[in-house]
């Protein structure tokens, strides 16, 4: 079990391409070798990365307009960069504490407009717009929670402690917006319960009785959905056990997702007892993959991408292969906000995209730039492509352990 962070702790973050470990690669350390630059950028490994004065949009899309035009100030080498990347992280923030529909938001993307418009204007100015290919892609979709709820109370009557660095006695973490990942203890914090072991939970706090775990995160209000891992599960072979609560009847259906990675592949099997738990069953092209064989994110991905769940199937086997997964994943599907982290309601705001319904899962995606890109539209793609195709267009094949796939290739399947 790796070392416990807090990635919601505004230092901790940064830490993230030290834990990625040796076994994946950054689009830097891909591209061998030249100038490499992050505008903020949170897995900044292999680049230089710009330390901000603010972190709001103007400074993000600046640094790299400064970059191109006085690289020296910014690399050992006087060259403009080979690869930047740049991220924004002031829409997000607008988004969750302002709301999606505040003036103050929609002001932050019209800066985002307004400052990509100079940065492409000075690289007009400058001669290097033509050999340089920008990628955009927006964050996630958004939605609204119907009513806010604070959890406090509740884990406090069922004697459940939260987990605390340092601190001896604790039973649980958790980070709830809409989606709530719990962590509880094992033997230690350094090992996941066992199913068994969370049927039977000992909570901390006085007085308080034996806990079945996934019988009280059903009593949280609006649950919809549950997920955990199997006690056998191994990084390339396991199950994920899925429980959907029918809202009219309270009847609980069942189904499981079973894993099976050979390098790189990974292919997914959805099965259930009696009911579809995600309104597969009603797509022609959904249903043919409902036939007890497991199949590929490309397949999954080809099926469901317009429709609730997209890719699902191939996505939450790859969350709880993580050894720092949570060991219970329940949905509330935006019903419901809770605000919750790490033992404290921290947040009274309604707004969030963490739940996998399509209106949170579509976003746009636009490269453009250089003449050498060619101009074709795509109905769908997976945001783990964006990286081999960059590096496509500069000539660059990517690490092994990278799931995405080049667009250039798609345009003969999908020319418009
Ligand atoms: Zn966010």
């Amino acid at each position: 079990m790796p070392f416990i962070r807090n990635y919601g702790d505004g230092r901790q973050i940064w830490k993230i391409g030290k834990d990625l470990g040796p076994n994946v690669q950054t689009i830097f350390e891909q591209a061998g070798k030249g100038n490499f630059l992050s505008s903020i950028n949170v897995i900044f490994r292999g680049s230089h990365f710009q330390t901000p004065k603010k972190f709001d949009t103007e400074t993000t899309l600046k640094i790299i307009e400064e970059a191109y035009q006085k690289p020296e100030e910014f690399f050992s080498v006087k060259e403009v960069p080979k690869i930047t990347v740049g991220y924004i992280p002031k829409t997000d923030d607008l988004m969750h504490h302002a709301g999606f529909d505040h003036p103050d938001y929609i002001n932050e993307v019209l800066s985002c407009d307004e400052y990509i418009g100079s940065l492409l204007s000075t690289l007009k100015n400058i001669g290097y717009y033509e050999d340089t290919a920008i990628c955009i892609v927006s964050d996630y979709g958004n939605y609204k929670a119907q009513n806010m709820y604070d959890l406090e109370p509740f884990f406090q009557k069922k004697g459940l402690i939260p987990y605390v660095p340092k601190k001896e006695v604790s039973d649980f973490d958790a980070a709830f917006g809409s989606i709530g990942f719990f962590n509880f203890r094992g033997d230690t914090w350094h090992h996941h319960p066992t199913i068994k072991q969370m049927r039977n939970f000992e909570p901390s706090g006085i007085g308080s009785k034996k806990l079945d775990l996934f019988e009280t995160l059903w009593e949280i209000p609006g649950v919809k959905l549950m997920y955990y891992r199997d006690d056998n599960n191994t990084p390339d072979r396991g199950i994920i056990h899925l429980e959907r609560r029918d809202k009219k009847t309270g009847k609980i259906m069942k189904g499981r997702i079973e894993y099976d990675v050979h390098g790189k592949n990974q292919k997914t099997k959805y099965t259930f007892d009696k009911e579809d738990l995600f309104g597969y069953e009603n797509y022609k092209d959904v249903k043919e993959l409902l036939d007890n064989k497991a199949h590929t994110i490309d397949e999954w991905l080809a099926a469901t991408n317009q429709i609730d769940y997209p890719i699902f199937i191939d996505q939450l086997p790859r969350y709880f292969k993580n050894p720092r997964a949570c060991d219970i994943m329940i949905s509330i599907i935006g019903e419901y906000g809770f605000g919750y982290e790490h033992g404290k309601t921290v947040a009274t705001y309604p707004y969030s995209h963490d739940i996998a319904l399509k209106k949170s899962m579509t976003v746009p995606l636009i490269i453009g730039g250089s003449l050498e890109i060619p101009s074709f539209e795509i109905p769908y793609c997976k945001t783990t492509d964006i990286v081999p195709t960059l590096l496509n267009l500069l000539g660059i094949k990517p690490h092994w352990s990278v799931v995405g796939n080049t667009l250039l290739n798609y345009k003969r399947e999908f020319t418009f």
